[in-house]
């Protein structure tokens, strides 16, 4: 075990229509500092170097910086705060971050225009507060990966989206295909869009990334629908890791994810990527089906690519 990855609490002042957390916002308070403190120290103990702070909206626990600096003095190295990026507009809070040790922080931004991310998000004004906040931990020096949900309603802006990242500077983004679950499940009739026909617009705007020199990634897309990009597939690399929920924790993510989470078709085993392939939220194929997935004969594709 790498990381761990610790919820504080599920307040947020978004209201994502695609967000996984349903009403846990309504139903449970932030967790208290000794239980986050606990957490923590069992990580360690555990072996674990890398932190990421979530939530919920983590930037709006009263203790974060206290977090921070505990996991500082605990001996994490890499401490990410994972966030919808809101509260980055305010320098004084990120050079308390900062100060803490926080060394990597991980806004979400899910349009190119205020129009469509404030739609998204069902939060006016978001879009301003979110990329003022990349700006200024740019200037301050700050490592940035950006995480950005794919939906029906911003597949087609993907490669403006790109365009905006690289121009503010971000070191890593990653574009995410929408988890069905929460409220993004009672949305998923209008909000999901096929993989095939957000294929495109991703490897347009991976692109744009890779010119750029950016580190560029894609989840929840399986190989089959990443010919020719399957060393952007982040499954690949997403580091082993222990999830501290709401109540419950959840030992191995990556076993979590292909045991529960993931699934796999009726011709998945003919593929080339078998071994490798997580397949997709398995929500995906109950509302679409598995045509899509076509079997891969070779991983030529990825290695030519790999190579370079
Ligand atoms: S194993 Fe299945 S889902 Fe994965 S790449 Fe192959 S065909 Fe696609």
């Amino acid at each position: 075990m790498k990381r761990i990855d610790l919820k504080v609490g599920f307040r947020c002042n978004n209201y994502c229509r695609f967000c996984v957390q349903g009403d846990k916002r309504e139903s449970l308070p932030a967790k208290d500092v000794s239980e986050l403190y606990a957490s923590l120290e069992e990580g360690r103990r555990e072996g674990a170097t890398g932190l990421v702070i979530t939530g919920g909206e983590p930037t709006l626990h009263k203790s974060i910086v206290d977090v921070v600096r505990r996991a500082r003095e605990l001996g994490y190295e890499l401490i990410q705060v994972q966030s919808n990026g809101r509260s980055f507009c305010y320098e004084a809070f990120c050079r308390r971050l900062i100060e803490a040790g926080v060394n990597e922080f991980g806004p979400s931004l899910h349009g190119s225009t205020p129009e469509l991310h404030d739609w998204l998000t069902a939060a006016e004004g978001a879009f301003l507060q979110t990329v003022s906040g990349i700006r200024l931990l740019k200037k301050l020096g700050q490592r940035v990966i950006t995480n950005s949900v794919i939906t029906k309603s911003n597949y087609r802006d993907l490669p403006a989206l790109a365009r905006l990242l690289v121009s503010l500077g971000v070191d890593q983004f990653q574009f995410a295909y929408m988890h069905m679950s929460g409220r993004a499940a009672q949305n998923g009739r209008w909000l999901a869009a096929r993989k095939s026909l957000i294929e495109p617009y991703v490897k347009r705007a991976l692109d744009v990334g890779i010119a750029a020199g950016r580190t560029v990634m894609t989840e929840a897309i399986p190989y089959c629908l990443m010919s020719g990009y399957e060393r952007y597939v982040a499954e690949r690399v997403i580091p082993s890791t222990r999830i501290y929920d709401a109540g419950m924790v959840v030992a191995d993510y990556t076993a979590a994810r292909k045991q529960e989470g993931k699934a796999r078709g009726p011709r998945c085993t003919q593929c080339a990527w078998h071994e490798e392939c997580e397949g997709p939220w398995k929500e995906y194929p109950e509302m679409f089906g598995w045509s899509e997935f076509e079997p891969v004969r070779v991983k030529e594709g990825a290695q030519a690519r790999c190579a370079d």
